[in-house]
């Protein structure tokens, strides 16, 4: 088979680029080595990943693909796809045998809406039918979409030669470029032998265990029988419509629920202070962890897991090269971080469009090269950026009063770009979540040294410090103490 373009890997990053690749007229193999419809992590969306997608959609002429960039577009239009309602985050701190109380001005409690109603709202997305759905458009595009691809060997030389063996025997791809969309897979990292970023300079530690579940308890009833509805009065929308973010000693456990009854939740876990003990099986270590955590534990008394744990390792890596002269890595092959605050699907969808205009203008060209290797800088230092916020909030788990103004370095970034993405004033291939602002991130890098050393009683004195660092892009009354960790959306326009 010879192709203009080989993407390998067919989650909902490369399935977008493979229709957008054909929609511009190009021949396209995308390559899978397992089968659709099937389970995927990377569940939960964000306004600016919405406004990736609906962006997608106008500049490459996708009109299907813009109902999924709202929740109540998704729900009218593809109701056969199943999706979460995201109001915005919360955030909970538990201390291990101690049920959950809440605390007096919410000291332990911090929700940010990020949309001001439910049919504007954020969506999770349920992976195994959305990523099935954008494979079942490339196909219908034109894409030659071979699935049960097992590839032994990438040649790197004119162009591309991947030699892949599928159920009915051996399939070799010709390919002028080449794609890398395998995330966890790292094709290209391993076929190429790009050289790691060093895992001591990652600053973000944390492994993995979680899977789907039916019958979770959502928190807010188990908030109101607990202390009674004054308990989530304050709350800004409800608190389970959201990336739930239960905080436990050097961890965290993400909750996201389905609108079909399943819930997909799992724990974030420092790996040396929560190592994997030996002979511990990753049930018995999910209900170890429950049951330190009186509250947790009642709210999954009646769950049951739909399908296997899945247990990783350290899930920190970052590569010193996402894209060359003929190649490119969408981000989750180039590198991750943790689910903390949701940035991947964004990231990947600022990264789609990117490529996607880069092959649509400069296929041929001779500036080609040189875009690509600005999109590979820019796919690098975002995660790097990442890594930061994401690293800080970790060390400061064990103080939620530094922990929350060091999070609002997300939400004060998300926010401004949101709004600039409202005012049509987004500049040109702007990386994600200001990571190319060099005034916002210096000064988020100050605020980064410093938060894991501030004491709890000095929360105050350093959240004041924060609103100055970053009053310009502040345009939401982050970090305001009169609003006792409770934002309510609100936009500036
Ligand atoms: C534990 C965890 C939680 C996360 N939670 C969130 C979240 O809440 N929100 C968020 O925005 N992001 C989250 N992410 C990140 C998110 O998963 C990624 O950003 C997103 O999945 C990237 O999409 P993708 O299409 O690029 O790759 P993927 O979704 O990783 O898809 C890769 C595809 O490539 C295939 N593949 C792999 N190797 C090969 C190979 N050698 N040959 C052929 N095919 C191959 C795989 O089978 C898969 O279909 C999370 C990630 C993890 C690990």
């Amino acid at each position: 088979m010879d192709v203009d373009l080989a993407i390998v890997g067919s989650g909902f990053g490369g399935a977008l680029l493979a229709i957008i690749a054909r929609q511009m007229g190009l021949s396209v193999a995308l390559l899978e080595r397992g089968v659709h419809p099937r389970f995927a992590i990377g569940e939960s969306s964000t306004p600016l990943a919405d406004f990736k997608l609906a962006a997608i959609a106008d500049r490459f002429g996708l009109d299907w693909l813009r109902p999924f960039s709202k929740y109540g577009t998704w729900k009218a239009t593809y109701p056969q796809i199943a999706c979460g309602l995201k109001r915005g985050f919360s955030f909970f701190r538990h201390h291990p045998g101690h049920d959950f109380i809440p605390a007096p001005g919410n000291a332990n409690a911090l929700l940010v809406a990020a949309s001001p109603d439910d049919l504007h709202a954020d969506t999770h997305w349920f992976r195994a039918d959305f990523d099935a759905h954008l494979v079942e458009r490339a196909i219908a595009a034109g894409v030659a979409y071979l699935d049960h691809a097992e590839i032994h060997r990438v040649i790197h030389d004119v162009g591309w030669t991947i030699e892949a063996i599928r159920p009915e025997g051996e399939k070799r791809i010709r390919a002028s470029f080449l794609i890398d969309a395998t995330g966890d897979g790292q094709l290209l990292g391993r076929a190429l032998d790009i050289k790691p970023v060093d895992s001591a300079h990652l600053r973000a530690r944390s492994r993995a265990l979680y899977s789907h579940f039916t019958g979770v308890e959502r928190w807010g009833d188990l908030l109101t029988e607990m202390a009674g509805p004054a308990a989530i009065a304050s709350h800004p929308f409800p608190c389970d419509a959201a990336a739930l973010h239960q905080i436990i000693d050097n961890g965290w456990m993400w909750i996201l629920r389905f609108d079909h009854g399943i819930a997909s939740a799992g724990f974030s876990l420092h790996p040396d202070v929560h190592p994997i003990r030996p002979n511990e099986s990753p049930e018995a270590e999910w209900q170890r962890l429950l049951g330190a955590h009186p509250l947790l534990a009642r709210q999954f008394a009646k769950a049951e897991t739909v399908r296997p744990f899945v247990r990783t390792g350290r899930l920190q890596r970052r590569l010193t090269q996402a894209a060359g002269a003929d190649w490119a890595m969408l981000p989750h092959a180039a590198g991750f971080l943790d689910a903390w605050l949701s940035p991947g699907i964004a990231q990947t969808l600022f990264a789609v469009e990117r490529l996607g205009k880069i092959l649509a203008d400069d296929w041929r060209s001779p500036r080609r090269a040189e875009r690509l290797a600005a999109y590979g800088r820019s796919v690098l230092n975002e995660l790097e950026w990442m890594d930061e916020i994401t690293g800080t909030c970790f060390e400061c788990f064990d103080r939620f009063e530094v922990m929350a103004p060091v999070s609002m370095l997300y939400f004060a970034a998300a926010h401004y770009c949101e709004e600039r993405e409202r005012a049509g004033k987004a500049p040109p291939d702007a990386a994600f979540l200001l990571a190319d602002d060099p005034a916002y991130r210096q000064a988020a890098s100050r605020l980064c040294q410093a938060a894991p050393r501030i004491a709890a009683s000095d929360a105050a004195r350093f959240a004041a410090e924060f609103r100055a660092a970053i009053a310009p892009y502040n345009l939401c009354g982050l970090g305001d103490p009169s609003r006792c960790n409770m934002y309510p959306f609100s936009t500036a326009s």
